[in-house]
């Protein structure tokens, strides 16, 4: 994306979110800055006071509005552009007057924003996601359509929405009746902190030890190229097999894969590709057991919003916000602690409940009891217990800690049915095959977090989670992310024999 000429009618919600980002950015070191002066002259400088009406914002912006072309050029963006802007960022950048001093206005934030430095900021933060979730530069795409013209496959290239392309490349079987084998992979990444990385996180560095460091060397870049790999071989050695082979890569399976596979799946043409069976990705693994992923926990984020009677906090009022939210929380606490438990009894963290406070939420000022506080949960259901049994229980809670107290669903997603890994899964009777032939020791497990493979399973094809990187730190999302050359050159191997199991009826 272009920063200079920004459109707010194209800004999709991670753009805004970048804003916003900067925005905040710029009031924390507004408030470090602060920290170290401490001996004030004045508590409003005589200048500030004359802001309001003669300050250069006040001038600027109101002569600016009437020059619709120089707006343009001094906020590189249109006057309904940044009033649209305003309206979706502004309350979120508003301050609370005091009786001692004027607060800068919204407008006057966005405009600072977006006409001085910070907006160098919000460009690289928005670089820094654009290589990574949110949209997809000409280079990824020309460089997967290279691949396949290199293997001399078709490629084709379906748009989920503007700048979110689903690349796939198809190895026809010679039955093309048959349900086709789905590998998939994802064109995203998350973002670095590259202060933190020893070698520059997309430089793809190889050291000594032919450790390759780059943000998604496990994560799962790996995984594409190898699937890839793996049918240059069979290209060399003139192998066709029955099935039709497709290998997709997707857009922001980081972020959600909304505009990705969870669109992708609900499209004719995915339908039209006849998937019977998916391979995704998996984790490293510091050992030789490679973990297995044939089901997902599900994702459920919720508030609890308490309500009571607000007034002076010198008194002692009956039915207060807070001693309603605290009944609930130490209820969803204990909640925790029951789970936490069976983790140091030594379960998997894939198969129980994760359950954490991640927001809390209220009060507006120390003397005030304050009229509503609310606390946010995320929680990882195991896939063996019940949501909307859940969602009974803690409803249940909230009406035992009494009146104006609620739940408040922020996100759920859909239950999915893990795959089977038994005789009635011939699939997975044939990756098992191959993986006893190559002495290959498998862990079944349930992953922790949700990845494309969630979509997949709703529909009910079955797809397994796999990456063959064993004898290597799980890294993914952390600093310093990389793959052992070695490893990954196995893992072609490995995947040669798997896939050629899987695509031969
Ligand atoms: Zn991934």
């Amino acid at each position: 994306m272009a920063l200079n000429g920004l459109d707010i009618n194209t800004l999709d919600d991670v753009e805004v979110a970048c804003l916003v980002y900067a925005l905040y950015k710029r009031t924390q070191q507004r408030k470090e800055k602060k920290k170290i002066v401490t001996n004030r002259r004045w508590w409003v400088h005589p200048l500030n006071l004359k802001r309001p009406q003669e300050g250069q914002f006040k001038v600027t912006f109101s002569v600016l509005r009437q020059y619709p072309e120089e707006f343009f050029k001094y906020f590189r963006m249109s006057i309904p552009s940044f009033d649209n802007l305003l309206t979706t960022v502004g309350e979120h950048v508003r301050k609370q007057n005091t009786v001692f001093r004027l607060s800068i206005p919204p407008e006057e934030r966005l405009a600072a924003t977006l006409s001085n430095d910070c907006f160098s900021e919000v460009s690289s933060v928005s670089a820094e996601l654009y290589t990574c979730s949110g949209s997809y530069t000409g280079e990824c795409i020309k460089f997967l359509q290279f691949q396949a013209e290199s293997l001399g496959l078709p490629s084709k290239i379906y748009y989920m929405a503007p700048k979110k392309p689903v690349v796939i490349i198809t190895l026809q079987g010679c039955k093309p009746e048959l349900q086709s084998l789905l590998l998939t992979s994802h064109m995203d990444v998350v973002p670095v902190y590259p202060e933190k990385w020893t070698y520059d996180p997309f430089s793809a560095y190889k050291d000594a030890q032919g450790n390759i460091y780059a943000r998604g060397a496990q994560d799962m870049k790996c995984v594409g190229i190898q699937y890839l790999e793996t049918i240059r071989r069979y290209k060399n050695n003139n192998l066709i097999f029955d099935r039709t082979i497709h290998v997709s890569f997707m857009p922001d399976e980081e972020i959600g894969g909304i505009l990705g596979m969870a669109y992708f799946v609900k499209t004719d043409e995915f339908r039209s590709l006849n998937i019977g069976f998916t391979l995704d990705e998996g984790l490293a693994t510091i050992d030789d057991v490679i973990p297995l992923y044939y089901g997902e926990r599900t994702i459920w984020q919720f508030y609890i919003r308490s309500t009571g009677i607000s007034g002076h906090a010198s008194l002692l009022h009956d039915n207060t916000a807070a001693e309603k939210l605290i009944f609930v929380v130490n209820k969803i606490l204990d909640w925790r602690t029951e789970e936490k438990l069976k983790l140091s009894q030594g379960m998997d963290i894939g198969e129980i409940t994760s359950v954490n406070m991640t927001m809390l939420d209220g009060g507006c000022q120390l003397n005030i009891v304050p009229q509503e506080l609310s606390a946010g949960f995320d929680v990882r259901l195991d896939i063996g217990t019940d949501r909307r049994a859940m969602e009974d229980i803690i409803t249940g809670w909230c009406h035992e800690a009494g009146d104006g107290i609620r739940m408040e669903v922020f996100k759920t997603n859909e239950q999915t049915t893990p795959t089977k890994l038994d005789d009635s899964n011939p699939w997975w009777l044939k990756f098992k095959s191959e993986c006893d032939k190559m002495k290959i020791k498998l862990k079944p497990s349930i992953c922790p977090a949700a990845g494309d493979s969630r979509y997949i399973r709703l529909i009910g094809i079955p797809a397994l989670g796999f990456s063959p990187m064993m004898y290597t730190p799980v890294l993914l999302h952390d600093h310093d992310e990389y793959l052992n050359e070695n490893t990954f050159l196995n893992g072609i191997n490995i995947y040669y024999n798997i896939i050629k199991g899987l695509a031969t009826a």
